[in-house]
């Protein structure tokens, strides 16, 4: 019986949330945005810094249990932008020191990956589509693998670099969804998918020019969720069939999409496996995944006790496939 408490820090998400034996008690998140540039990480670090006591006491109070009742503080160690990570070790030794427990070290991409039991989904194909990720990863031979990815930009980030420079704002997603749904006119666009990995550069200058010259932003936003899209999950079923597995997830901000959503399982269906969507407060940046591994890790014995704290750092640059999985 534990409950531990999560911090996520990697990107624009400073998030709190607190797990019960694999229960999800609380989940509160504040999210940097701006009306027209992209993310600047120290603004993003400073928006944390300024709102992690505030996120903290909201879940503590949402999880209905006081501070001392923790059992362990985890974090998201990476991968993710320096500034930002560092804010969240910050707030996490600080509590560690406080409350006298000790602090688990989580990687990012693998509670996205883990906390996807909760829908019970339980050896699956993750297609991770978030802001700065874009991966294919299955577990195989001990070790959670990546099996295909971006070769340039993640998804979310070439959407919102599009949206951004379309004056639009960022997040981007969520609009250019909006967007997509205004018209059914597709123009063909760059399609470019190498083996189980994709690419989308191409497509963003192409878009970047086709605005130029005057196309509506309509059947633009509509064109680049068919092609991008279709690219992912042109990925995912060729990992689907690699591995022989059954079950595809779905995890990271952009597969919030509806449309992307539609896509998976549309595929899933075609070839007799199952389709996992987490809840859209578990597939964006939140802190209750990073509890969520952080017991699992907890009880595997890896922890790191508060004489210990100053030999753990962040590892902004961290691979899933660096991760010594030993809880499996
Ligand atoms: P994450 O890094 O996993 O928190 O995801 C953030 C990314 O998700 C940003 O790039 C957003 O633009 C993107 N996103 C959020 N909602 C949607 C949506 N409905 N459609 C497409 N992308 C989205
Ligand atoms: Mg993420």
């Amino acid at each position: 019986m534990s409950i531990i408490l999560g911090i996520e820090s990697t990107a624009h998400t400073f998030g709190i949330g607190v797990v019960k034996d694999g229960k999800i008690l609380s989940n509160v998140r504040e999210m940097y945005t701006t009306e027209s540039g992209g993310i600047i990480p120290v603004d993003s670090a400073k928006h944390h810094r300024e709102i992690a006591n505030d996120v903290y006491v909201r879940s503590l109070k949402d999880a209905e249990i006081s501070e001392n009742k923790i059992d362990a503080i985890a974090f998201s160690q990476g991968p993710g932008l320096p500034p930002c990570l560092l804010e969240g070790m910050r707030f996490a030794k600080f509590l560690c020191k406080k409350l006298n427990v000790p602090l688990v070290g989580v990687n990012h991409c693998v509670a996205h990956l883990e906390v996807g039991q909760i829908t019970g989904a339980k050896d699956p194909v993750l297609l991770y589509c978030s802001g700065a990720n874009t991966q294919v990863i299955a577990y195989a031979a001990g070790k959670y693998r990546i099996f295909g990815e971006t070769l340039d930009v993640g998804i979310g980030n070439f959407i919102d670099n599009f949206a951004r420079d379309a004056g639009i704002g960022f997040p981007g997603g969520p609009k250019i969804e909006k967007l997509a749904l205004e018209s059914k006119n597709y123009i063909e666009l760059p399609y470019s998918v190498k083996g189980m990995d994709v690419a989308f550069s191409g497509m963003l200058t192409n878009l970047k020019q086709k605005l130029a010259k005057g196309e509506k932003m309509e059947d633009l936003a509509f064109s680049l969720q068919e092609t991008a899209f279709a690219m992912l999950i042109e990925t995912a079923e060729r990992a689907l069939a690699h591995v022989g597995k059954k079950e595809l997830l779905l995890g990271g901000g952009v597969a919030c999409n509806s449309r992307l959503q539609e896509m998976a399982r549309i595929m899933c269906e075609d070839r007799g496996a199952k389709c996992f969507v987490p809840s859209r407060s578990l597939l964006v940046d939140n802190g209750a995944m990073i509890a969520y591994l952080g017991e699992i890790m907890l009880e595997a014995g890896l922890k790191f006790e508060v004489k210990d704290l100053n030999k753990i750092d962040i590892l902004p640059r961290q691979r899933t496939d660096d991760v010594e999985i030993s809880w499996k």
